[in-house]
């Protein structure tokens, strides 16, 4: 952590020189069109930079310069050890611009320099890291064949990767595909949200500093419906990986199955239940819990513990303290150390939200906090942190993702009522658990239908374990040595002796 002020930050912030073009074959270029988007922040509606606009010409080019350089082998035949020692001098030079980082981040969608500083940049180094120190440690099989023959099972690079990632924690979230993709040899065009496309930008050069081939990394920032989709219908392209909406997942199993059936992996929405039943080892603590899961990236988070099911019997006691929990997070501008929650993404974001509050107060939901837009006078997208109770787990607050600082608190009665409503939704992210209880905690994980499961405690994990989600969460995962299935093809070759 820095000592920086807020007025510290606000003067590196006029003096950034910030890159808005495309980055192909190892250099910064405008779009083909010339076309450009402003980058908006939304602290104080500013333009932070001119954004290169790309399309489908610009894709075309890219994927040309990524297949290229991946048929020369560059990268893709580098010995594992020598795309190790590269990756980690990547990671190196991610954290060396930490602070520089964590500024474009914060500018760009709004979150707390201290997350961006403590949480995004360190996470996505590590990401990066972590695949890079695995890659020489991985084997491949040799099959149990009859005497005559010598069956080979190998694991070779998939080509040409698009990555397709989102807004809410833009750096990371690429990383946690950059990692896996780059250290198995592949070639990867990065797609950044068009809401927060600095930070991806940015970090192409330091990929050329830390010695990864011209072409291996190429960044296309622009729009879903243009570039996006003209990288889901690429011929070319081998592989989508892609972290978003399940609206958009959904669309680009379409355009895979309409182009050359490319891998698609989809890291998804959620709607996860966050369970305190009454044994819960600590109310306070999970009550601390519950407010973080909710408010934490102003609740712009795919796992956010949106659906708070409460057992009847602690009610009264565990409400007072999740109310007072919450209100310790208090919005305010990004760039000053000491807040914890900052400004939704845009104005887009900031009415959906604001939408999703109207639907509580409409089908019935009590208001116990906030629900309202606030600091509206800084020019800035504030929303104050919101609890919703008596929600009906068939309300539309407690079904869809609303992506924003909003809690649905939910009673229930009994284990196998928790579980129901826990499991009844479109979802399966994470879930949490909160009990003293080691059988109810374990068999209440093993009956919940989630990829990641809490047990007294909320966000646990790290890059050993994978991430992903259960349902139309989506499919594959992310981190730990399973990320590598999703960037290598398995190859059975036969030899008889
Ligand atoms: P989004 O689906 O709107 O956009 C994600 C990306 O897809 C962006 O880069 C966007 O430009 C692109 N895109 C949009 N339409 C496209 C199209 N037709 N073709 C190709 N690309 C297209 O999601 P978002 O609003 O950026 O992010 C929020 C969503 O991401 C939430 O649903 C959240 O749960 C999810 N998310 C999931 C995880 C996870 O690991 N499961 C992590 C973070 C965020």
């Amino acid at each position: 952590m820095t000592d920086l002020t807020l007025a510290d930050w606000q003067q590196r912030a006029r003096e950034l020189d910030i890159e808005g073009r495309a980055f192909i074959q190892g250099e910064y270029v405008d779009a083909l069109s010339r076309g450009r988007f402003d980058c908006v922040s939304p602290i104080d509606g500013r333009v932070l930079a001119q954004v290169a606009s790309c399309d489908a010409q610009d894709a075309e080019h890219a994927v040309a310069s990524a297949r290229e350089v991946f048929a020369a082998g560059l990268w893709s035949r580098l010995a594992p050890a020598r795309r190790k020692a590269i990756l980690i001098r990547f990671a190196d030079l991610l954290e060396a611009h930490g602070e520089e980082l964590a500024l474009l981040e914060t500018l760009d969608m709004g979150k707390p320099i201290g997350d961006a500083l403590a949480v995004d940049i360190p996470g996505a180094a590590r990401a990066l890291r972590w695949s890079g120190e695995a890659i020489d440690k991985v084997y491949d099989e040799v099959a149990p064949t009859p005497h005559d023959q010598l069956g080979l099972v190998t694991r070779e690079p998939v080509g040409v990767v698009a990555a397709i990632v989102p807004w809410n924690f833009p750096l990371m979230m690429a990383c946690w595909k950059l990692g896996p993709a780059l250290a198995t040899g592949n070639s990867v065009i990065l797609k950044p949200s068009e809401k927060s496309p600095l930070t991806a930008i940015r970090i192409a050069r330091l990929a050329i500093e830390a010695g990864i081939p011209a072409g291996v990394l190429n960044v296309l920032p622009g729009y879903g419906h243009t570039v996006g989709k003209a990288l889901a219908l690429h011929m070319d392209v081998d592989t989508l990986v892609f972290t978003g909406s399940t609206r958009v997942a959904k669309q680009l199993m379409i355009y895979a199955g309409e182009s050359n059936m490319k891998r698609v992996w989809l890291e998804a929405g959620g709607k996860s239940p966050n369970i305190v039943f009454a044994d819960a080892p600590d109310l306070y603590q999970a009550a601390e819990a519950a407010a973080s899961a909710i408010a934490f990236n102003q609740g712009e988070v795919c796992t956010a513990g949106s659906r708070l099911l409460v057992e009847s019997s602690i009610r009264e006691r565990f409400l007072p303290l999740l109310v007072e929990a919450l209100k310790a997070w208090k919005p305010g501008n990004p760039l000053d150390p000491a807040t914890n929650i900052g400004a939704l993404v845009d104005t887009q974001q900031l009415d959906t939200v604001l939408s999703y509050i109207e639907a509580g107060h409409a089908e019935g939901a009590t208001l116990l906090l906030g629900g309202k837009r606030t600091l509206e006078e800084t020019g800035g997208l504030y929303v104050e942190p919101t609890i919703f109770d008596g929600v009906d787990n068939a309300m539309k607050i407690a079904r869809e993702e609303i992506f924003g600082p909003v809690l649905s608190v939910i009673g229930f009665d009994t284990p196998e009522q928790a579980i129901a409503i826990a499991n009844d939704t479109q979802y399966g992210l994470a879930a949490a658990v909160w009990t003293a209880d080691l059988s109810k905690a374990l068999l209440t994980a093993r009956a919940l239908r989630a990829g990641s499961i809490w047990v007294n405690q909320y966000e646990g994990g790290d890059m050993t374990a994978p991430f992903g989600g259960f349902k139309q969460s989506g499919n594959g995962r992310d981190k730990s040595l399973h990320a590598f299935d999703k960037y290598t093809e398995l190859k059975a070759t036969w030899i008889k002796l």
